[in-house]
């Protein structure tokens, strides 16, 4: 088996990919996690659907120990910032979304440890 360590979950937004590098790196995850990117993150984790897939394949093919679910400020796939009415709102949303995807993880893989981080522009 080729081990890994990590997979990361984030948001396809071109704006944040550099962060995204930046905050694998700041967790010592270089060239160490595999990595799935869907609009909106996590926003449309359900049970059998093409992220939980992905995490499967990641868990079989490279035996990860973590998921780290990266969300972003004003992410399109919410509206953008403007959507919401106040910034804790905007971020309670991604938050209620990275718990949701978190239980629904650990439901089925309950050994992985889930990390969840809300990048800023
Ligand atoms: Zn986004």
């Amino acid at each position: 088996m080729h081990k890994c360590k990590a997979l990361i979950i984030s948001c396809i937004d071109f704006r944040f990919q550099s962060k995204i590098i930046e905050y694998a790196m700041g967790k010592g995850l270089e060239d160490n996690y595999d990595l799935v990117t869907v609009a909106g993150a996590v926003k449309s984790i359900e049970e059998d659907s093409f992220l939980m897939e992905q995490i499967d394949i990641s868990y079989k093919l490279h035996g990860i120990e973590e998921v780290h679910i990266l969300s972003h400020e004003d992410c399109g796939a919410y509206g953008g910032s403007q959507s919401f009415s106040s910034k804790e709102e905007e971020y309670n949303t991604y938050a209620l979304a990275q718990e949701q995807a978190e239980q629904l993880i650990l439901s089925k893989y309950p050994e992985l440890k889930v990390f969840k981080e809300i990048l800023r522009k």
